[in-house]
């Protein structure tokens, strides 16, 4: 599914270069559940980035789903984009002034897909993650638990073959984390590739398989015995 050798990537503020990515390599099957760990600064936002297609590598290759990932222009970027990744971030990145409902549909819309079918989508996609209640109201009447539920169905609904989550958890309390967690295991467990980035050893166990980043290199990749969130909640 996801295929990337040799991966180089550098940032230039003015005369200095910073070299955040030295050489990465590793591919990702369809239907794994992979933490991507890290210290702060160790580049784990810069690689995840240019997974999604927000941001390009110096050198080495990407392959998503056989396609090469490399030079490509803005509206075929933002094609494969919707075709193949959702996100999710810390942060939630939902619309303000927006319902629960309006936000999952967002990106429907600027798919071409017909309001009758926005709709239900995304109201499916908010009785998924359990939230079909709060489909009118606005994001600052929910709990940041709720926000990123939202944003999980936003991702959802263009049914990516990939979910790429930013410290999906950074933001939320211990229960809340495990709760968002447990919704992305069975998210998983239905067949869906998932790429979490995370700097929490608690969250990344609940992975299935831990890719160690240090100083832009890949120390450890390994699987691990998948701890389920909900017997921690
Ligand atoms: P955190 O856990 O704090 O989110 P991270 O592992 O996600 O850290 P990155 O955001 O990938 O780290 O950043 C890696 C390094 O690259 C850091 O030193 C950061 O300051 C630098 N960096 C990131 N983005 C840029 C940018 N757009 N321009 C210049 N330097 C950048
Ligand atoms: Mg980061």
């Amino acid at each position: 599914m996801i295929d990337i050798k040799d991966l180089h990537k550098s940032y230039k503020t003015g005369a200095t270069s910073l070299h955040v990515l030295k050489g990465i390599n590793f591919s990702v099957k369809e239907g794994e559940l992979v933490s991507i760990m890290g210290s702060s600064g160790s580049g784990k936002s810069t690689l995840l980035n240019i997974l999604g297609m927000l941001d390009e590598a110096d050198a080495g290759s990407y392959h998503l789903d056989n396609v090469p990932i490399k030079n490509l222009n803005e509206k075929i970027a933002a094609q494969y984009r919707n075709k193949f990744l959702g996100f999710i971030f810390q942060s939630f990145n939902l619309i303000n002034y927006k319902t629960a409902l309006d936000n999952v549909a967002m990106p429907l819309y600027y798919q071409g897909v017909s309001r009758g079918e926005r709709l239900d989508r995304s109201m499916a996609y908010l009785e998924k993650v359990g939230l079909a209640p709060w489909a009118k109201h606005l994001p600052n009447e929910l709990s940041g638990g709720q926000k990123q539920r939202v944003a999980i169905a936003r991702a959802l609904a263009s049914d990516p073959k990939v979910l790429l989550a930013d410290e999906p958890t950074g933001a939320l309390d211990t229960k809340t984390s495990y709760e968002v967690m447990d919704l992305i295991q069975g998210i998983n467990d239905e067949g869906k590739t998932i790429l979490v980035v995370t700097h929490e050893d608690d969250i990344a166990h609940m992975t299935k398989r831990i890719v160690n980043l240090k100083d832009g290199v890949i120390i450890d990749d390994s699987m691990v015995k998948q701890v389920r969130a909900k017997d921690n909640v």
